[in-house]
C-alpha cells in the first residue's frame, strides 16, 4: 500500500563523509522499496520500518523541507540518495519526486550521488548532466550478470540489462556513472561467470567504476525474509547458510579472496577503476571582520 507521511527532516549529516561514496547529506524521499530484493538489508530491525514488503511511505513534505534544509547547510557537500531505498522505484514514475528534488539541488549548486536499480534515471540526464558541473554520480546495483537471475533476486526492478542500457545512456551524456556490485550472494552469485559477465557489461556500457562487496549481511527481519526466500527459489540452499554461517552478521562469499584477485585483474584489463571519485568538499568561506 502506498501511504503518504509527514517528515519532521529531511537531510541526515554525517561528520565526515563516508569512505565508499563520499556522501555528507543522506536524503531518503521514500520509505520501503518496491524493488522487493530479497536480499534487502533495509528490512532490519534497526531500521524500524515496520511493514517493508507490503507499503511504501512517501514524504508528502520532502520538498519542502529539502527547500529549507539544504540553503543553511555551512558545509557543501554530496547529497546520496538511494541507501535505504531506491529513489527510481515505479512509484517515482508518477510523483517525480525524486527528479523535483534533483531540480532542487541544482539550484543550490550541490554534488548528489544516486544509487539505484533502475532505467527510470535516464529521465533526469539533462538535470543530472547540469549537476554534474559541481558534481553527479550515479551508480547502479548489479549483482547478478544474468536477467533470470536478476528478476529472481530482485523481482521488482529492471533486470540487468536494462540497468546497464541506462549506465551506457549516461554515460555517453557524459554523466559519471558506474556500478555498485553488492552484495554478492554466497553459493548463488560468487562465481568467476558471474563476476567476469558484470565486468564486461559494465565496460560495454562505459562504466567509470565498479565497487565490489563480496558477501552480504545476515540480520534478524532480513535473514527470516531472505531464508524463505531461499526456500521458495532455492531449495536446500538454506541448510547450506545455517551450517556455514549459523547466527552471524555477515556472509561472506565463497573464495572471496580469488573472487577480489579476479574482480581486480578484470577491471585493470578493461580499464574501470575499483573506487569512484568523490566530490572534494572545501571549508566553509568563513567571513573576515572588518574591524
Ligand atoms: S532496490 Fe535497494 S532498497 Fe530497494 S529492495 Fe532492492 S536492495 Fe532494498
Amino acid at each position: 500500500m502506498i501511504k503518504e507521511i509527514t517528515a519532521k527532516t529531511l537531510l541526515s549529516s554525517a561528520r565526515q563523509p563516508d569512505p565508499w561514496f563520499g556522501i555528507k547529506y543522506t536524503m531518503n524521499l521514500y520509505r520501503g522499496c518496491q524493488h522487493q530484493c530479497i536480499y534487502c538489508d533495509s528490512r532490519s530491525e534497526c531500521y524500524q520500518i515496520e511493514d517493508f514488503d507490503h507499503d511504501v511511505l512517501v514524504k508528502a513534505n520532502a520538498l519542502d523541507l529539502l527547500r529549507d534544509e539544504l540553503p543553511r547547510k555551512r558545509v557543501k557537500g554530496t547529497v546520496g540518495t538511494g541507501s535505504m531505498n531506491d529513489p527510481y522505484m515505479p512509484l517515482e514514475a508518477k510523483l517525480n519526486l525524486t527528479g523535483r528534488a534533483l531540480e532542487i539541488i541544482a539550484g543550490h549548486r550541490f554534488p548528489v550521488h544516486i544509487i539505484t536499480k533502475s532505467d527510470l534515471v535516464v529521465r533526469d540526464a539533462d538535470i543530472l548532466a547540469d549537476i554534474g558541473r559541481v558534481y553527479a554520480a550515479v551508480s547502479f546495483t548489479v549483482t547478478a550478470a544474468d536477467d533470470d537471475l536478476s528478476r529472481r533476486l530482485e523481482p521488482g526492478a529492471p533486470p540487468t540489462s536494462r540497468r546497464f542500457a541506462a549506465l551506457s545512456a549516461l554515460a555517453a551524456r557524459g554523466i559519471y556513472a558506474g556500478v555498485t556490485m553488492m552484495p554478492i550472494l554466497p553459493f548463488i552469485e560468487d562465481n568467476a561467470e558471474n563476476i567476469a559477465g558484470i565486468a564486461a557489461q559494465a565496460a560495454a556500457a562505459g562504466a567509470s567504476y565498479i565497487m565490489p562487496g563480496f558477501g552480504m549481511t545476515l540480520r534478524d527481519r532480513q535473514r527470516t525474509y531472505y531464508y524463505a526466500q531461499l526456500d521458495r527459489l532455492f531449495p536446500g540452499l538454506r541448510q547450506q547458510y545455517e551450517a556455514r554461517f549459523s547466527d552471524r552478521y555477515s556472509a561472506a562469499a565463497n573464495d572471496a579472496r580469488k573472487l577480489e584477485r579476479l574482480f581486480a585483474e578484470l577491471c585493470a584489463r578493461h580499464g574501470i577503476a575499483t573506487h569512484m571519485k568523490h566530490y572534494r568538499i572545501e571549508e566553509p568561506v568563513r567571513q573576515l571582520a572588518l574591524f
